[in-house]
C-alpha cells in the first residue's frame, strides 16, 4: 500500500504557508522559458492557474471544451465569493472562516489547507478588485457583503446575481493578457482523452478535437487538472452540461487516487424537477436565503389543497405556516448549511407537507422582506434571479413565493491531492472543484470560487514551481515516444468499440436511467441495502451499455453523441465508486447521509472513532475491486465536536 503523504509543512498552522513559500525551491527566470506546462480547464481555478504561471513565465498550453475560456461551467456562479475581510465589522476573521469551513465540512477535510484557504481568501478579492470585477459596493464606495449559509458573520462578496461570470471575466483578460504575450496557447473545442505518463510521471495528455474529431499529442514537465465537478453523474443537475468527470476518472485509472467520491453535495434551493424530458435543473443562489424565508403549509390538507391546485399559498395564513429551519435552527434559521437545509426539505415533503403537483417543493418566501425594504430594494439585489424564475415557472416571484427543492449541485470528492495540490501521480496536479478540496463532507455557499481562485492565482504558481525547480534540465518532450503511441491507440480503440455497437439505447436515455439509480441510492439519503442495489444495478447498465448504446454518426469530425457517449462511459464507472465510497462509510457526515446512522432528531451522526479520514481509492483493474487508502485527519487546532446550528 503506497503510504499517503500530504505534505502537511511544519510550524503552527498560521505559520505553515508563509513556512512553504519561505523555503520552496524557485525558477530562475531564463529556466523558465524551458519548461512547458498544461493546463486542462479554464474555469476559474484553470483560467487563473495558467494566467499565473504563464505571467511567472513558463510556457503553458491551456485546453477548454468550449468555444472560449468565458464558456466555462463558472460562469454560471450567481451567489458570491467568500472571504475573511471583515469590513462589516461583525466579527469575522482568517481563524473563524476555517472554523467555519471546517465545521460546515462536517469535520472532514484537511486542517492545513483549509487554513490556508482562509489565509489567501482576501488576497483573492484584492486581485480581482484589481482586475476591475465590479463587485457590488454600498453607497460610501466599500466592497458591499451578504451572507451565506453557515456562518454568522456577512463574508460574500458579489456582483448581483453574477459573481461567476464577473470573475471568470477578470481571470479571462489576465489570461488573454498572456495569450496575447505568447506566453499561453490556447486550445479551445478540444477534450482531455488521456494522460501520458512517462517513467511514472505526467508528460502529456492525448486531446480530441471537438470540431475535427482529430486526437492530438501534447507534452509538458508537468500536468495541472482543473475541470471541474461530476455531479452530472446524476443526469439531472445545477452543472453545465458538458460537466464531467472525464479527466479525474481517466487520472484515477492512470493511477491517481480518487478521494471522497461520494461526497456530493444536494443544493437546497433549485427549481422542482417539472417533466420526464427535463435535461437540466436550475439553482436559485443560496444568497436568495438572506432574505427569503422558506416554510411549508402546516396542516396536511392545505399541502394536499395546494398540490391539486385548489389554494394558493397566498391565502395560507400566518398561523398555518411552518418556517422549519427557523423552528428547528434558531440561531442560523434560513442560513444552515446545504446539507442541513436540504434534508429538513425533503423531511417536510417526505411527511406530506410538500407543495407544487408533486408535492416535492418548499416555498422560499420573500413577502416579508418586501414589505420591510421595499420590492425595488429585494429587485436590486436579485433582480436578474427573479426574471429567470419567473421565465422557467410562469409565475412572479414577487408575489407569489417560489418553489424550490434540493438538487445535484457540486462534488466536494475527486482526486486526492497532498497539500501542495499534486496528485499520487508525480507532476499530476489538480485545481477547483477536480479535487477532493476543502471542504470535507459539505460545502459552505460562495467558498468554492475562493477555493477555485485560491488554488489557481495563490498556490499551484508555488507549489508547481517547487515540482518544475528539479525539471529544469529536462528537455522539451517529443509526443512521438511510445508511450504518447501506446495512449493514443487506447483511446482510438474505446473511440472506435463505441461507434461499432450500434445499439438501439440513446446515451441520452442510459444516462438517465443512471442518473436515477444515484438519485435513488446515492442521493440525498442511503442506506446500506440500497448501496448494494446501486453496485449491481449500475454493473448492469454498464454492461448494457457496451452491448446497446447507439453511437450515430462518424468520428471524424463533429458528434456530440460521441462526446456524450464517451462521458457517460466514465459516469457509469464513477458512479459505482461513488457507491461503494458510501457503503464503507457506516456514519453519517455532512452530505453523506445514512439513513442508519442519524440522531434521535434526525441529525447526521459521525463515527469520529471509525471514520475520521479521508478515503482515497486506489484503481485496480477493469472489474476487480478499488483498494482503500485513509489519510488520518488530524485536529489540532479545533475542537471537534458535534455540528450545532439550533445555539450560536
Ligand atoms: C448554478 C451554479 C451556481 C454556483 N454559484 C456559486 C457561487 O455563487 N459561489 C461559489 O463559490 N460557487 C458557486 N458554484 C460552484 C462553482 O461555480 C464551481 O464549483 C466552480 O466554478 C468550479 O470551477 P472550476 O474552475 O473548478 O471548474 P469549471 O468552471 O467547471 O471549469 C472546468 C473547465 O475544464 C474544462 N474541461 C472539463 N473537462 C475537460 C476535458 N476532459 N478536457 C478539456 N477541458 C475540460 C471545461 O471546458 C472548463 O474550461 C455554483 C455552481 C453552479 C452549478
Amino acid at each position: 500500500m503506497t503510504k499517503l503523504d500530504s505534505k502537511i509543512p511544519a510550524g503552527s498552522i498560521a505559520e505553515k504557508w508563509t513556512n512553504y513559500k519561505a523555503h520552496q525551491n524557485l525558477v530562475n527566470p531564463a529556466n523558465k522559458r524551458k519548461i512547458d506546462v498544461i493546463v486542462v480547464g479554464t474555469g476559474l481555478a484553470g483560467g487563473a492557474a495558467a494566467a499565473s504561471l504563464a505571467e511567472l513565465g513558463f510556457n503553458v498550453k491551456v485546453f477548454c471544451i468550449q468555444d472560449s475560456p468565458r464558456r466555462a461551467h463558472s460562469i454560471a456562479a450567481q451567489g458570491g465569493i467568500n472571504a475573511a475581510k471583515n469590513y462589516p465589522n461583525d466579527g469575522d476573521s482568517v481563524y473563524r472562516l476555517f472554523y467555519d469551513t471546517v465545521k460546515g465540512g462536517d469535520y472532514r477535510a484537511r486542517e492545513a489547507n483549509v487554513y490556508r484557504l482562509a489565509e489567501v481568501s482576501n488576497n483573492i478579492i484584492d486581485q480581482c478588485v484589481a482586475q476591475g470585477v465590479p463587485f457590488a459596493r454600498e453607497y460610501g464606495g466599500l466592497l458591499d457583503n451578504r451572507s451565506f449559509g453557515g456562518a454568522l458573520v456577512s463574508r460574500t462578496f458579489y456582483a448581483r446575481g453574477q459573481t461567476g461570470q464577473q470573475l471568470l471575466l477578470g481571470a479571462y483578460s489576465a489570461l488573454s493578457k498572456e495569450i496575447n504575450k505568447g506566453t499561453v496557447k490556447l486550445f479551445t473545442r478540444r477534450e482531455m482523452m488521456d494522460i501520458v505518463k512517462i517513467d511514472g510521471k505526467a508528460r502529456g495528455i492525448i486531446v480530441r478535437n471537438l470540431v475535427t474529431g482529430k486526437l492530438e499529442r501534447h507534452g509538458a514537465h508537468a500536468v495541472l487538472l482543473a475541470t471541474g465537478g461530476y455531479g452530472n453523474v446524476f443526469f439531472l443537475s445545477t452543472n453545465a452540461m458538458t460537466s464531467n468527470g472525464g479527466a479525474a476518472w481517466k487520472a484515477y485509472k492512470r493511477g491517481a487516487y480518487f478521494a471522497n467520491p461520494s461526497y456530493v453535495q444536494i443544493h437546497p434551493t433549485c427549481i422542482p424537477v417539472h417533466g420526464d424530458y427535463q435535461s437540466k435543473l436550475t439553482l436559485m443562489s443560496e444568497s436568495l436565503r438572506n432574505d427569503g424565508r422558506i416554510w411549508v403549509p402546516k396542516k396536511k390538507s392545505d399541502a394536499e389543497k395546494v398540490q391539486k391546485g385548489e389554494l394558493s399559498p397566498v391565502n395560507i395564513a400566518e398561523e398555518d405556516r411552518d418556517y422549519y429551519l427557523e423552528r428547528r435552527y434558531p440561531a442560523f434559521g434560513n442560513l444552515v448549511p446545504r446539507d442541513v437545509a436540504s434534508r429538513a426539505a425533503k423531511e417536510r415533503c417526505d411527511a406530506g407537507h410538500g407543495v407544487g403537483n408533486t408535492g416535492l417543493a418548499v416555498y422560499l418566501d420573500f413577502k416579508d422582506a418586501i414589505n420591510r425594504l421595499g420590492k425595488n430594494v429585494i429587485e436590486a439585489r436579485y433582480g436578474n434571479l427573479f426574471q429567470m424564475y419567473e421565465k422557467i415557472v410562469d409565475e412572479n416571484p414577487y408575489e407569489t413565493p417560489m418553489m424550490i427543492y434540493p438538487a445535484i449541485h457540486y462534488t466536494m470528492g475527486g482526486t486526492w491531492v497532498d497539500y501542495e495540490l499534486q496528485s499520487t501521480i508525480p507532476g499530476l496536479f489538480v485545481g477547483g472543484e477536480a479535487n477532493f478540496s476543502d471542504h470535507g463532507a459539505n460545502r459552505l455557499g460562495a467558498s468554492a470560487l475562493m477555493q477555485g481562485l485560491s488554488d489557481g492565482y495563490f498556490v499551484l504558481p508555488y507549489t508547481m514551481q517547487n515540482y518544475l525547480a528539479d525539471q529544469i534540465t529536462v528537455p522539451h518532450f517529443t509526443t512521438d515516444g511510445p508511450e504518447f503511441e501506446q495512449t493514443e491507440k487506447d483511446v482510438q480503440e474505446t473511440i472506435d468499440k463505441l461507434l461499432s455497437i450500434k445499439g438501439k439505447h440513446t446515451v441520452d436515455s442510459m444516462h438517465k436511467r443512471l442518473g436515477h439509480i444515484m438519485w435513488d441510492n446515492v442521493g440525498m439519503a442511503r442506506n446500506k441495502e440500497g448501496l448494494e442495489k446501486a453496485i449491481t444495478e449500475i454493473q448492469t447498465l454498464r454492461k448494457e451499455f457496451w452491448n446497446q448504446v447507439s453511437v450515430p454518426g462518424e468520428k471524424n469530425g463533429m458528434n456530440i453523441e460521441l462526446e456524450k457517449a464517451l462521458r457517460v462511459a466514465d459516469f457509469l464507472e464513477l458512479g459505482e465508486l461513488m457507491a461503494r465510497d458510501a457503503l464503507n462509510r457506516n456514519e453519517s457526515c455532512g452530505g453523506h447521509f445514512r439513513d442508519e446512522y442519524k440522531t434521535e432528531e434526525g441529525e447526521a451522526m459521525r463515527d469520529d472513532e471509525n471514520y475520521m479520514y479521508a478515503a482515497a481509492w486506489e484503481y485496480k483493474g477493469q472489474d476487480a475491486e478499488p483498494t482503500l487508502h485513509k489519510e488520518e485527519l488530524v485536529y489540532e487546532n479545533i475542537e471537534v465536536k458535534q455540528r450545532n446550528y439550533k445555539t450560536a
